[in-house]
């Protein structure tokens, strides 16, 4: 059913790259027919998932959204995509995204935009636009995601998806495309906080293979969020409203559902109170310039030689440095080119002390921020992103516009704490979803499901 529903909305919103039509069929019927012969299965046996295309997929091509990688098909699963796999989740295919998940619009995919399924002249957010938009499209019940800037939440919030993003080192990041190492998390976008939380106790959990996972025992999401389901869930919990992420520039619906929100907290029980987190004004600053540092470094892989396409110069010599030149020139779009050049600059000789080492000392004052604030509160929100999906090329001309999209789910990642998007209605102004962002201390992310779920 899921895959002829792709068949008939595909063309209008374009959420996959690439759609695995017969080895889902082939998996599916694997599970049934365990299933008929008595075998006990998991939760989530079965149940079809899209998955970002900045994860490695044995059996699909991965390409990060470029071109550079076009057709390239990995020599191993990425560890979510195995423990899915090993979970008897079925995959559909991959979805579209900001070409190494540089966006918030997915208008950055070298294969062209993902459409807001709500409507389709605007964007689905980015860079996962393409996991968001299937689960909305009900392409897909359950995707995966990456966020680094708010690459899961802020397209959850806009297309109104419920999007994790979890605390730094809980989820594998082994196999995911690497944009800045420091900052990527991979987590779920799903219709429910419950769906997210099953997935979430899916793909979590320590893994050998990726040197910044933390060891620790994680409780079960899913309980967590079935707590959250129960009366009087919320009396209590002292929730903190992030002063910062709620003044000027945020649109007047978003706004407006956002007071609504918190005034259905307080009536259910919640301590609602406001906190300052002064640094949070220079986290978009610190956090394009601690960015294009890692991402610089991480797409030198991208040679001509180890992966994707090879493309020669047009008259001279074929030494190795004009292959990979002309490679390059060829295969990474306007976007990757102007982050390359920013962190190459910003990491030169002489340059470090006023640019990263500064940055670096920023993320230092967000993380206290934070630290002041949850000893204050038990979780912190704010609405996901200060608009509702915008149009396409309202931001393409101007990057910082761009850019700027994510103050409110940066901080986070700056941190490495916990974020949750989840739906809190329509904007009055233009009808299109509202996101609340749920923050929670580095290890709490069980917090954000129970919260979540009796938000919901
Ligand atoms: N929009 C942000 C950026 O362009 C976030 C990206 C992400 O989370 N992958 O960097």
């Amino acid at each position: 059913a899921h895959l002829d529903h792709i068949d008939a909305v595909e063309p209008d919103v374009h959420a996959f790259l690439h759609v695995a039509r017969d080895a889902a069929l082939a998996t599916a019927a694997r599970v049934d027919a365990r299933r008929a012969a008595g075998e006990k299965l998991g939760p989530l046996a079965g149940v079809p998932i899209a998955i970002k295309d900045v994860l490695a997929t044995l059996d699909m091509p991965s390409t990060a959204g470029s071109k550079i990688l076009e057709g390239w098909i990995p020599p191993y699963d990425a560890t979510v995509v195995k423990r899915i796999r090993d979970a008897d989740l079925i995959p559909l295919g991959k979805t579209n995204m900001d070409e190494f998940a540089m966006g918030s619009s997915t208008e950055h995919s070298a294969y062209g935009p993902t459409h807001n399924p709500w409507d389709l002249d605007r964007i689905p957010g980015g860079s996962g636009g393409g996991s968001a938009a299937a689960v909305a499209a009900f392409e897909a019940p359950l995707a995966l995601g990456s966020d680094t800037g708010g690459s899961i939440r802020q397209p959850a919030a806009v297309t109104g998806s419920v999007g994790v993003k979890p605390t730094y080192g809980g989820v594998s990041r082994y196999g995911a495309i690497a944009l800045a190492s420091s900052l990527d998390q991979v987590g779920p976008v799903t219709r429910t906080v419950l769906d997210a939380a099953l997935l979430h106790d899916v793909i979590g959990g320590h893994d050998p293979l990726d040197s910044t996972s933390l060891t620790d025992a994680w409780p079960s999401m899913t309980a967590a969020a079935q707590a959250g389901l129960k009366d009087g869930a919320l009396k209590g919990v002292r929730v903190g409203v992030i002063k910062e992420l709620n003044g000027a520039g945020f649109q007047a619906g978003v706004k407006q559902r956002f007071e609504e929100t918190l005034a259905l907290l307080s009536a259910a029980g919640a301590i609602v109170s406001e906190v300052s987190a002064p640094n949070f004004e220079y986290a978009v600053s610190a956090y394009y310039l601690i960015l294009p540092a890692e991402a610089s470094s991480n797409l030198a892989r991208f040679d001509s030689v180890r992966f994707g396409i090879r493309v020669n110069p047009e008259d001279g010599p074929l030494t190795s440095e004009r292959v990979m030149a002309a490679t390059r020139d060829a295969g990474f779009g306007d976007e990757v080119k102007r982050r390359i050049i920013l962190g190459t600059y910003a990491l030169s000789a002489g340059y470090y002390d006023a640019y990263y080492g500064s940055a670096q000392k920023v993320r230092t004052l967000i993380q206290r921020d934070f630290a002041a604030a949850f000893d204050q509160v038990d979780l912190l929100v704010s609405p996901t992103a200060p608009t509702t999906a915008f149009k396409f090329g309202e931001k393409m001309d101007d990057p910082m516009a761009m850019y700027l999209n994510d103050i409110t789910t940066i901080p986070a990642n700056l941190a490495g704490i916990p974020g949750m998007s989840l739906p809190m209605g329509l904007a009055p102004e233009d009808g299109l979803p509202v996101g609340l962002q749920v923050m929670a201390p580095a290890r709490a992310d069980a917090r954000l499901y129970t919260f979540g779920a009796a938000v919901e």
